[in-house]
């Protein structure tokens, strides 16, 4: 690792005269130092986030949910409002990593993680990196893209974000020119040739929150369901988080959003909106499934994300309906 210059600070507001490209926020540090450690990033000067401790909190209000940037995915999982109210955010959460990363990750970190793609983590200067060449499209590619974004086929790794979308949440990002409000689903991007990155974060800007807005309805319900290759501590092979207003058997105002699939979480339209308004038959909940991947071409070694897909989406959508019962 290179040497860097660790700087501690006590509040959100000290950080950004601090920032640029060559110095660093630091929360959690589990995705930070691994990179730091692997030669991927190296930045000069680290800004500890940590003591600034009036990032770190979860607020019930009127309008919803205010979450801190620095708050933990433990937080989020542990919390009762969140877990009643915004369900999928608190189980999105629980399947993140292990219990001690949970209790390092914050949410902050987490919208902004990496991708896990083994070549961008290995000493290959890939497209992502600035190079020429994605080694996964005819690689190793078992845990990538099914739908193509961008040159990159990474998956965009983190499970919450997913469940932020499905419930529309907002980030509140603070920079050199004041605040800015972003809806998580803007602010994650497919990279470009200009931006190699997954989302639109300036190097002098920091997230201080998440809002996550609140329903109207009283009868809304959300889910987070992912699938992994073994039972705990994997990342999602797939990944689906609904909301929707659930009466009986019929869904209304539906969101449904697919993770692990793409550069990033990806809402299936069409899949919503045959649905919308329907009663639930099984017949529906497989169309919508179908719906889901309709637009997706799998790499040669990620074939199975296909049926995955479809029968996450429907998985999901049937324990909803239970939900009303
Ligand atoms: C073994 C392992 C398994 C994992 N499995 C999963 C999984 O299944 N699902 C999942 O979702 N995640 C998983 N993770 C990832 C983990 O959740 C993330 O590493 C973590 O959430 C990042 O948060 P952090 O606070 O540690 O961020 P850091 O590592 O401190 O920072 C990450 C990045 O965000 C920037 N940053 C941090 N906070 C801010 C802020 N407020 N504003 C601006 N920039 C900021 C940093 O500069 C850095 O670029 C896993 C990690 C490991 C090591
Ligand atoms: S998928 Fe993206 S990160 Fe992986 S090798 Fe290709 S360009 Fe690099």
């Amino acid at each position: 690792m290179q040497p860097f210059i660790h700087i501690d600070i006590a509040s959100a507001e000290e950080v950004i005269p601090l920032l640029d490209a060559r110095t660093r926020p630091l929360a959690g540090g589990t995705d930070m130092l691994p990179l730091m450690k692997e030669g991927i990033v190296a930045p000069e000067r680290l800004i500890n986030l940590k003591r600034a401790t009036n990032l770190r909190y979860i607020r019930v209000a009127d309008d919803g949910l205010h979450i801190g940037a620095l708050t933990t995915l433990d937080d989020l999982e542990r919390h009762p409002d969140v877990r009643r109210d915004y369900t999928a955010l608190a189980q999105a959460s629980a399947l993140a990593a292990s219990p001690q990363l949970r209790n390092m990750a914050t949410i902050g970190g987490n919208i902004l993680q990496q991708v896990r793609c083994w070549y961008y983590r290995g000493d290959f200067h890939c497209w992502l990196k600035g190079g020429d060449l994605c080694h996964a499209r005819d690689g190793r590619n078992e845990y990538h893209a099914i739908v193509e974004q961008s040159p990159c086929v990474a998956v965009y790794p983190s499970d919450p974000p997913a469940a932020l979308i499905a419930l529309d949440a907002r980030l509140r990002i603070i920079g050199p020119q004041g605040e800015r409000l972003v809806s998580v689903a803007e602010f994650l991007q497919p990279p470009t040739a200009q931006r190699r990155s997954l989302h639109g974060l300036g190097p002098n800007e920091l997230i201080i929150e998440v809002h996550v807005p609140k329903s109207a309805a009283p009868a809304q319900r959300s889910i987070y369901l992912k699938a992994m290759d073994r039972a705990t501590w994997a990342y999602a092979l797939v990944s689906v988080a609904v909301t929707a207003e659930v009466a009986a058997d019929v869904l209304r105002n539906v969101r449904i959003v697919v993770g692990a699939v793409a550069n990033t979480p990806m809402r299936a339209t069409t899949a919503e909106a045959l649905i919308e308004g329907q009663s639930l038959t099984e017949e529906l909940i497989r169309e919508a499934g179908r719906a889901a991947v309709a637009d997706a071409a799998p790499l040669e070694h990620n074939g199975y994300k296909l049926p995955l897909t479809r029968n996450l989406v429907g998985q999901a959508l049937r324990d909803l309906r239970g939900s009303s019962s």
